[in-house]
């Protein structure tokens, strides 16, 4: 039976208090959370055939976290904190996808998932207060919540360049890398893209192949990760004190502790910034970005001082200087794109076996049998591997065909850039909720840190409206109104909008580009919530109520 009061005609094995799209890091918690912790009825919606989400899709080689482990996992049971091992201070995607299979394992999560099941279409029907979710394999069930853990990172772009049907050769997305892995022993290889996904491909492929190309469009401020095995005291005393550690990363702009910026880098001396930027170029990973100067992002000339330091480390690293004038970004301010992290990246171009091409310089014309032609010669390979990055944030989403009240289509609403109620709900769809959506701190948030505060937000807001007897739940349109303009307002005063990343939409036909995150920093954005719910879900369409059936029964496991 279901936990809602659904009419005795949609309790039927197609119905369900809540369907899930994803199971990854939000689409398992979600179902662990609304299934054990609410008793609801769930079913979860995920088109690949495994869990793990990001951590199944990119199985390249070289892929892994650059958040520390212990910080980049779920904190929501102590027990599954204490009992897990993490073998390096960033884990290997391997180790964080059987991590996440532990979880499935663990709670049992796999009866309620359905794999290899996209979801294609989403309608909201107000008469029946359910949404109609219709999938790829032409099965249908209706439910009252839809919840989005669809990701913000898993729709691949898949560029067509001209003539890729003449390619003889294979072609790999590292976001859909085959699971059987790819043997590039003796082979010529064509890398596109050089992101945080090629940065770390590129760095394993050049290991292994015969000729790596290496093709970049934008030079990237890769700085070093500095990946070393875990550190069993580290680990201890982190888990010896693991509900402090977490309680205060909830409390940082990004979800992980360790950062203490100092406030500006133009009111030290030259020495005092060279010290600092010295100190965070070599603890690795995050610190330059997030732990040097709290102006990096705010101010051009303070943005000009790390970016001029970045760029010369970068060119100590390359013996051939006209190749490190080609590797090094001179053309926009560090950080406004999400930083890459590397492990030797910038050595392998001293390597006799790999090319760099800039298709600025030489753009692509077409993918021939044998290779890739640019504008100045063609180029061999025997495999091609696309690291083109994702249509971000909102692409998940509005492939799924959604549908709101009155017809309303969600990408109709998103034609000019998301607009959303604290990137989790969104007028005209009631009872939708987004894991991480648009105007949210998501990526800017440690991530399983982020779709736990997600989930468990939804989770209490449908509690409310069952204690409550509300039957839907939505972001009024003022206050998604006044939401959009304030997450603009924030990313306006920063230097973001200098900068063309997948994070930002519009700077095309004249139409300003704005942030698609919240860039208040998380601290700020656990507190608006929080006020939010103390308000009586203060935003939020609450008025809507159930018909005296109401029953409220629960299935609660635990
Ligand atoms: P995902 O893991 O993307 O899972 C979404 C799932 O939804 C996918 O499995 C997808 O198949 C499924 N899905 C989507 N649409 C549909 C549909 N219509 N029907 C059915 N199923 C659907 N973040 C960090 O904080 N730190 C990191 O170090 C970090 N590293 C990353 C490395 C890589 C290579 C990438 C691509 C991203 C990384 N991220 C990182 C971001 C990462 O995406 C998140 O940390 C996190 O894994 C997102 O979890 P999720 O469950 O929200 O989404
Ligand atoms: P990305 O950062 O968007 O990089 C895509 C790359 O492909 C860019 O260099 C882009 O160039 C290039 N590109 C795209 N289309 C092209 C074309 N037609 N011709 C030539 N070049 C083209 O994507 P990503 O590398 O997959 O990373 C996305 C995000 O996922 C990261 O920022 C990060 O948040 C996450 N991630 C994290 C890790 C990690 O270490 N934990 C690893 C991988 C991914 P332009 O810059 O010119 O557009």
């Amino acid at each position: 039976m279901a936990y809602l009061d659904i009419p005795a005609e949609q309790s039927s094995p197609s119905h369900f208090d809540a369907v899930v799209v994803g199971a990854g890091f939000a689409g398992l918690y979600a179902l662990h959370k609304l299934r054990d912790q609410l008793g609801l009825r769930v079913r979860v919606f995920e088109a690949g055939h495994g869990v793990g989400g990001t951590w199944f899709w990119n199985q390249y080689p070289g892929a892994r976290c650059d958040v520390e482990s212990l910080h980049y996992s779920y904190s929501f049971l102590a027990e599954l904190q204490q009992e897990w091992n993490w073998s390096e201070k960033y884990a290997s995607q391997p180790e964080i996808l059987a991590y996440l299979n532990h979880v499935a394992d663990r709670f049992d999560l796999r009866s309620d998932i359905s794999f290899e099941t996209r979801v294609t279409s989403a309608v909201w029907n107000e008469h029946d207060r359910v949404w109609e979710i219709g999938c790829g394999d032409g099965s249908a069930v209706t439910a009252r919540y839809l919840i989005c853990g669809s990701g913000n990172l898993s729709v691949p772009k898949d560029p067509q360049f001209d003539g890729m049907e003449n390619f003889d050769g294979e072609v790999y997305l590292t976001g859909r890398w085959p699971h059987d892995g790819v043997n590039f022993e003796g082979k010529k290889v064509a890398v596109v893209g050089t992101g945080s996904s090629g940065i770390q491909v590129i760095t394993e492929i050049a290991k292994k192949a015969d000729h790596l190309t290496v093709f970049q469009r934008t030079p990237n401020y890769a700085t070093p990760l500095r990946n070393v095995p875990a550190d069993p005291e580290r680990t201890a005393a982190i888990k010896a004190n693991y509900p402090q550690v977490r309680e205060n990363a909830r409390k940082t702009r990004g979800g992980v502790p360790d950062y203490n910026p100092l406030p500006s880098a133009l009111t030290v001396t030259p020495e005092e910034r060279r010290r600092v930027f010295d100190e965070c170029w070599d603890a690795g990973g995050f610190q330059l970005y997030v732990g040097s100067f709290q102006d990096i992002l705010i101010d051009k000339s303070a943005n000009a001082t790390i970016s001029e330091y970045i760029r010369e480390r970068i060119s100590e690293r390359i013996d051939n200087p006209a190749l490190a004038e080609k590797l090094i970004p001179t053309d926009y301010p560090y950080g406004t794109k999400r930083p890459p992290f590397e492990t030797g990246y910038y050595e392998i171009f001293n390597q006799p076996n790999v090319t760099l091409v800039d298709v600025r310089e030489t753009p692509i014309v077409s993918v021939t049998s044998g290779g890739v032609l640019t504008t100045d010669s063609e180029h061999e390979a025997d495999i091609l591997v696309l690291a083109t990055g994702f249509d971000a944030i909102t692409g998940p989403v509005l492939d799924m065909g959604i549908i709101g009240r009155d017809g309303e289509t969600l990408n109709d609403k998103w034609a000019h850039g998301p607009r959303t109620y604290l990137g989790l709900s969104v007028h005209g769809f009631p009872n939708l909720f987004l894991v991480t959506g648009p105007q949210s701190p998501s990526v800017l948030y440690n991530m399983p840190l982020a779709i736990e505060d997600h989930v468990d937000f939804i989770a209490d807001a449908i509690e409310y409206c069952r204690r409550n007897g509300v039957e839907t739940i939505e972001a009024r349109l003022a206050a998604e109104d006044a939401w959009v303009a304030h997450t603009v307002e924030l990313s306006d005063a920063t230097l973001l909008p200098e900068t063309d990343a997948w994070w930002m939409t519009g700077g095309t036909n004249g139409k300003p580009r704005v942030c698609m995150l919240y860039i208040g920093g998380a601290a700020a954005y656990r507190e608006i919530c929080a006020k939010v719910v103390a308000d009586g879900y203060d935003g939020f369409d609450v008025s809507a109520q159930r018909s005296a059936s109401f029953a409220g029964t629960s299935s609660r496991r635990e």
